[in-house]
């Protein structure tokens, strides 16, 4: 029998105990991008919030994409969160290739090289690649700048998360006055 099979019986038996009241309207007070590693799936636990609080957004690495950008403004502006967290961490699969290193074994072990390129978003330093996702959130002209925009790294040894600060250029700065 599957996992899947498995996960079936067994829903059988989660919805005998089912609240209906759960499945009203959501009110989800922060949005998590956060990477498909399952070390990231205890959220609750990790920031203290309830399921019921957090809106999850989950992607490999996480990769901050434009259909991520687009969850997130619907997020806000739509379902009504009110502040965005980023949370990568360490030892994130997608630091142990490269996008190359990637195309270059699926056309070699499968024989087909017609989805590549493919973009994997891998990447090197967890904490860089927080600064440049906080740098694309929060310069997107459709999420608001009252919307607070904050990224970490979560030791998976520790369980800590480090605050990453963004970029200098993230400052807001005007424009010069022109007469
Ligand atoms: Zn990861």
């Amino acid at each position: 029998m599957s996992i899947i099979d498995r996960a079936l019986e067994a829903n059988r038996n989660y919805a005998k105990s089912y609240n209906p009241a759960v499945g009203g309207r959501p009110t989800p007070k922060i949005v998590v991008v956060t990477c498909m590693d399952p070390r990231l799936s205890d959220l609750p636990g990790m920031l203290g919030l309830t399921l019921a609080d957090i809106d999850v957004i989950r992607t490999g690495g996480p990769a901050v994409t434009e259909d991520v950008i687009a969850e997130l403004i619907i997020s806000n502006r739509v379902i009504g969160t009110r502040e965005i967290l980023i949370l990568n961490h360490t030892g994130c699969g997608f630091t142990t290739f490269t996008d190359e290193e990637m195309n270059a074994k699926l056309v070699a072990s499968t024989g087909d090289t017609s989805p590549a390129p493919m973009r994997f978003f891998s990447y090197r330093d967890p904490v860089e690649n927080t600064r440049e996702q906080i740098e694309k959130v929060r310069s997107h002209p459709w999420i608001a700048k009252d919307v607070p925009v904050r990224g970490f790294v979560f030791d998976v040894n520790t369980g800590l998360l480090q605050e990453v600060e963004p970029n200098r250029s993230q400052v807001v700065t005007l424009p010069p006055q022109t007469v």
